[in-house]
């Protein structure tokens, strides 16, 4: 019998982090914790390790690496507490690893996740905002690698399950006519603008459909995570802004879908649950159980479609801007949207100001050609120093 495949999953304590988890435990004989990650929520770093019993455990720093290792070593295991950015990158691309689950989340996960595609492993990526960041830089370190990249997000894996295996000759080689990105609208989908001024970090982060980070939720909730999966599924597809179209689907049980020449649209569906693509990843080209409960089509009896608000949700068109200017944008505008989601998870700032931050950021500074990491590096400390301005300038 082979071994089982050995796995480390980058931000092991987060929502992505816990189902992957969740996953792997289902199949003992397939798949082997290798290496686990946390950051803040290190009690909970060690209750995975003592159920997980993984070869090493990352925290963000030396002191809580000292901390961690000592209670580890007194539950009377031998897992290396490693620290940094450097511990994430030796995890993610450790010659014994073959699967990396990167799901850490925003600007933080980009060089581990390019750690593990450089290393050439199979990179199943939830960790979005670094291929957003470094677009051309990444899909080029894939081609030079023998790196497979699966894409975990929802959507971008339901793209790639409709797709035809030879999708990368071209989309329209392959017949594709475009994409169909479908987006939830999140939890103020019928909220009037007005009222978005006012909506709270708890409204924001309480999705309709799916339980996730609070990050990613109030991406959620402002548009800006459809607008994130826009310029993804460019880089992951070869595909142009304008061959993707945002569809809003309030039931989010169709994940996306293929429009071909001939008419024919393919669409994946299946219960709002994170397991299904992580295992459709992990499995991949087989399948596996993931725990998920069948579809019940009856039960949800109908399927609803709208057109996406840009006037109520205007992060979606900035990143629309943003996925047509190239260059440098792209990463601007992540890192001014992560400060903004922050501003707004500590009540900084409404709601409705992450979008002029943004929306400030880029007018502030012109898209560049990036030719290296180091270029995102930079565009990325620069977005951030300016949104830091715009809060300085309105006295947050
Ligand atoms: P969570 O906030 O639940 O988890 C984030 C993980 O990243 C945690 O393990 C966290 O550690 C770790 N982390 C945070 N900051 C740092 C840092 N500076 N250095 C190292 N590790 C860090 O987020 P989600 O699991 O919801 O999302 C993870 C990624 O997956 C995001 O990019 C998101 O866009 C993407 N995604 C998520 C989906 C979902 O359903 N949740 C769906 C599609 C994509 P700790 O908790 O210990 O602080
Ligand atoms: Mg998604």
């Amino acid at each position: 019998m082979t071994r089982p495949l050995q796995i480390t999953v980058l931000g092991a304590t987060g929502s992505i982090g816990l189902s992957t988890l969740d996953v792997i435990a289902r199949h003992p004989q397939r798949y082997g914790v290798f290496a686990l990650t946390g950051f803040s929520r290190i009690a909970e770093l060690r209750a995975l390790c003592l159920a997980h019993r993984p070869r090493y455990a990352v925290v963000g720093d030396d002191e809580q690496a000292r901390a961690l290792q000592a209670q580890l070593r007194g539950d009377g295991l031998d897992t290396r507490v490693l620290s940094g950015e450097g511990g994430l990158s030796e995890v993610a691309g450790h010659p014994d690893v073959d699967v990396v689950m990167a799901a850490i989340v925003g600007a933080a996960g980009l060089r581990p996740t390019l750690a593990a595609v450089q290393a050439g492993k199979r990179v199943l990526l939830a960790n979005k905002e670094a291929l957003v960041m470094s677009g051309g830089l990444f899909m080029q370190a894939l081609r030079d690698s023998a790196a497979v990249l699966l894409p975990i997000d929802s959507e971008h894996n339901a793209i790639f399950q409709c797709l035809p295996a030879d999708y990368s000759r071209g989309l329209p080689v392959v017949g594709v006519r475009r994409i169909l990105l479908t987006a939830s609208g999140g939890p103020f989908r019928e909220v009037a603008s007005a009222e978005l001024e006012h909506v709270t970090p708890e409204q924001a982060c309480a999705h309709p459909n799916w339980s996730m980070g609070r990050k990613i939720s109030v991406d959620s909730a402002s548009m800006m995570n459809k607008g994130l999966e826009l310029i993804e599924a460019c880089w992951l597809f070869d595909a142009r802004p304008d061959q993707v179209e945002v569809v809003v689907h309030p039931q989010s049980v169709i994940h996306s879908m293929v429009d071909y020449v001939d008419g024919s649209v393919l669409a994946q569906l299946g219960n709002p649950d994170m397991r299904t693509p992580i295992a459709h990843a992990l499995a991949w080209p087989e399948r596996i159980d993931s725990g998920v409960s069948a579809l019940d089509l009856l039960r949800i009896g109908r399927l609803d479609f709208q057109a996406p608000d840009d006037r109520r949700f205007p992060c979606l068109r900035l990143a629309r801007a943003a996925a047509q200017a190239g260059g440098t944008s792209p990463a601007m505008l992540n890192a001014a949207n992560e400060v903004a989601v922050e501003a707004f998870l500590n009540r900084r700032i409404r709601f409705t100001e992450i979008a002029s931050i943004i929306d400030d950021v880029l007018n502030r500074e012109a898209s560049v050609a990036t030719r290296c990491l180091e270029d995102v590096l930079m565009a990325d400390s620069r977005a951030r120093e300016l949104a830091g301005q715009w809060l300085g300038r309105h006295g947050r």
